[in-house]
């Protein structure tokens, strides 16, 4: 029988709904340990219940991806409750919906540029001395950092004018992926880009196609089966490849 495998150390931005938490409940359940992470977690229920559930093994923190100080007091307080990270799911993001041509307002474009794109880069930026190089010699893997993306940021995919905002926001963000994986690659560290999938949550709305439990399933396999040889792919939660 081979040993289990060590608990990694993992962090999930926006885990207080959605995907985030279906990834904390996965991961604590399969014996890792998690920080993760809401913009208010004094309302963040479901996870302070699951920190009581699982005492040492799960940290709930405050961090609002899009907001410069709150990303700087959250980089220094994450050595407090966790030495390195092997996994780093950026998973926060938003969706404004309704944009039509000629109304897109600005804010709305910002808004989901700050929190889809530049701030889970500069995040991962800021973090990157905490992810985990790898360590062949030990048979240590480097860390992963899953970029939760979208089809609707594949600009080969482009059909219509669609949620503009939010397309551009994660098309920025998939060439954000593509550059950590590049700049990372020496460290042995793995980006990826990964579509969840329609997925039922409030971004996805209740007639999406799966449920967060199906798609975090096939994302964490998807996790970890990668290599550093994948770095930089884009792929769904099936393990399917999508053009840029
Ligand atoms: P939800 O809208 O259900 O949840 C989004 C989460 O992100 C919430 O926890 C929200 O926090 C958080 N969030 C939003 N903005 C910020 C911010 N600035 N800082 C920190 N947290 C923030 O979405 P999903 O769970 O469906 O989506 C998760 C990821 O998957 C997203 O990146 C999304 O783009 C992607 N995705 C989802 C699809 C789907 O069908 N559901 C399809 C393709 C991609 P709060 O509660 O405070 O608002």
């Amino acid at each position: 029988m081979s040993p289990a495998p060590a608990p990694r150390r993992c962090l999930v931005t926006g885990a207080n709904r959605g995907l985030g938490l279906a990834f904390v409940r996965q991961l604590l359940a399969r014996g890792d340990h998690v920080v993760a992470t809401a913009r208010h977690p004094g309302k963040a229920t479901a996870l302070n219940t699951l920190a009581g559930e699982y005492p040492g093994r799960l940290h709930v923190l405050p961090l609002d991806v899009a907001d410069p100080k709150s990303r700087t007091a959250f980089v220094r307080e994450l050595p407090l409750v966790a030495d390195g990270l092997d996994l780093l799911i950026n998973n926060a993001g938003v969706l404004h919906s309704g944009e039509r041509f000629g109304q897109v307002p600005m804010a709305q474009l910002d808004d989901s540029l700050r929190s889809n794109a530049t701030g889970p880069f500069l995040l991962t930026q800021a973090l990157a001395p905490q992810l985990a190089d790898a360590r062949p010699e030990q048979g240590r893997r480097g860390a992963i950092v899953a970029n939760l993306s979208s089809v609707l940021g594949s600009i080969a995919s482009v059909d219509g004018f669609h949620t503009p905002s939010y397309a551009i926001s994660k098309a920025a963000q998939n060439m954000a992926t593509a550059l950590l994986a590049q700049v990372l690659a020496e460290r042995g560290i793995t980006v990826l880009a990964l579509h969840p999938g329609w997925v039922q949550t409030e971004m996805g709305g209740s007639g999406a196609q799966i449920t967060p439990q199906q798609s975090v399933q096939g994302l964490l396999r998807v996790i970890d089966n990668a290599t550093v040889a994948d770095s930089g792919r884009f792929w769904d939660w099936q393990g399917q490849s999508l053009p840029w």
